[in-house]
């Protein structure tokens, strides 16, 4: 399909997600040389494709701000772990064993899921090893992408191959940018990705400091995830994690932090002082006993909180719905219900996760002008969607949509999934690889 065809969106409920919240019924959109050129009753144009969205909902790709594409051929491989033990233990050395194939088709069965579940865009953070194959995956699929391989260069535990010198690391992280960012017209983009303080040295994030800051670069790193984590991170910094990255210099608009659990009261004056955004990962931190993040509190500090599901092995799947719903109950638990409405966790998923990575003037919202990053849902035709007409179409998509219901996705203009069909992705090559890659990665590995 010719990435360039006008698409034309006929009879849709739009839920644009723009600053004004406005809610179309029965419009049509139409898209020309992959940007939204127009919304509006009775569009006329000629399109080379038109999809009758008569009782759909339309809005928005979803957009994950913190994932490990690398992880999901080892889903279900490191259970019944806290975090530690789950990294050195399972998750590294496994990680480790990948070769250029296996990473390839991880990152594609990932991506396989996230579009499958309407997520259009998506912050990646590789390993440390074969991250142009994560990247192949990325542009091959057709799927919106922010990579970065994973930086680790000190501490315990670390795979023979993981042990990177401070000059390799950021090397390769250079190479590796002057490569990929701004690929594909800009869906592909570039942040260097320090996996955590116990992983990196002060003289890496000393480096990572003046680079983000000549070459405007996002860091995407973990912070404040598990509390031995902290106790680890205080016994050797001799203070807590975020006074650790302030004294580096590191804090400011490109830091991007997954998780937060255990930051304190200065911990988020320091993230909102400094305009850093938090990564909010719920399942994975329920699945790895982490801990709760109450994000009621950071949002009222105006922080901007977006949502990613970590890891296949640590979640244990990529689905936004599910990611959404989880931390939407989970807030109803730290606070009141209804603390946040439904339509704030759709903004969270959408907008909110654009302005995480500094994309919200390109997408996150359906207004013309923008790239068309687009999903169609049927909330109609099922027994789990059925719904009065009376009621909110937030809280249906928040509490009650499943990733199933997500139809068709469009991605840059290009339809990538159409009626539930992948169409960059084949499934059942990626299965098939994916079960003899691992069957082999598991040999490596022993
Ligand atoms: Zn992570």
């Amino acid at each position: 399909m010719n990435k360039m065809s006008t698409i034309l969106i006929k009879n849709a409920d739009i839920i644009t997600m723009n600053p004004e919240k406005e809610v179309f019924s029965g419009v049509d959109l139409l898209i020309e040389n992959g940007i939204i050129s127009k919304i509006g009753s009775n569009i006329t144009n000629q399109a080379d494709i038109t999809l009758d969205a008569k009782g759909k909902v339309v809005m928005p790709g979803f957009v994950q701000t913190h994932v490990h594409l690398c992880q999901t051929l080892f889903r279900g491989l490191a259970e019944n772990r806290q975090l530690l033990s789950w990294l050195r233990e399972k998750i590294w050395p496994l990680e480790a064993a990948h070769d250029e194939n296996s990473i390839y088709y991880s990152s594609l069965l990932g991506i396989g899921e996230l579009i499958s579940g309407g997520t259009t865009t998506v912050l990646d953070m590789g390993t440390v090893n074969h991250t142009d194959k994560i990247f192949e995956a990325m542009l091959t699929s057709g799927i919106r992408a922010i990579g970065g391989k994973a930086m680790m260069d000190s501490g315990n535990n670390l795979p023979e191959n993981f042990c990177e010198n401070v000059e390799s690391s950021i090397q390769e992280s250079l190479r590796l940018y002057e490569k990929w960012n701004g690929a594909e017209n800009g869906r592909i983009g570039y942040a260097f990705a320090p996996r955590f303080i116990l992983s990196c040295s002060d003289k890496l994030f000393s480096r990572l400091k003046e680079l983000s800051d000549s070459l405007n670069i996002k860091i995407h790193t973990h912070a404040c995830e598990n509390s031995d984590e902290g106790k680890e991170v205080f016994r050797l910094k001799g203070m807590n994690e975020f006074e650790y990255f302030n004294k580096m210099g590191l804090l400011n608009k490109n830091f991007l932090a997954a998780h937060c659990v255990w930051a304190d009261d200065n911990d988020i004056k320091l993230i909102k002082d400094n305009n850093v955004k938090v990564l909010h990962c719920p399942s994975s931190n329920f699945k790895l006993g982490s801990g709760t993040l109450n994000i009621v509190k950071l949002l009222n500090e105006g922080i901007n909180v977006s949502i990613g599901a970590d890891g296949a092995p640590c979640n244990n799947n990529l689905d936004m719905l599910q990611e959404i719903r989880t931390s939407a109950l989970l807030q109803n638990v730290l606070n009141n219900s209804g603390s946040i409405d439904a339509y704030k966790f759709l903004e969270i998923a959408t907008i909110d996760g654009a302005k995480t990575l500094g994309l919200d003037e390109e997408i996150g919202s359906i207004e013309a002008g923008k790239k068309a990053d687009i999903i169609i849902l049927d909330l109609k035709n099922d027994f789990h969607s059925w719904h009065s007409d009376e009621a909110d179409i937030a809280s249906r998509i928040v509490f009650s949509a499943k990733s199933s219901d997500v139809k068709t996705v469009i991605i840059d203009g290009k339809i990538v999934m159409k009626d539930r069909e992948l169409l960059t992705v084949n499934k059942e090559t990626v299965l098939n690889n994916c079960k003899a890659e691992i069957a082999r990665l598991l040999v490596r590995v022993k």
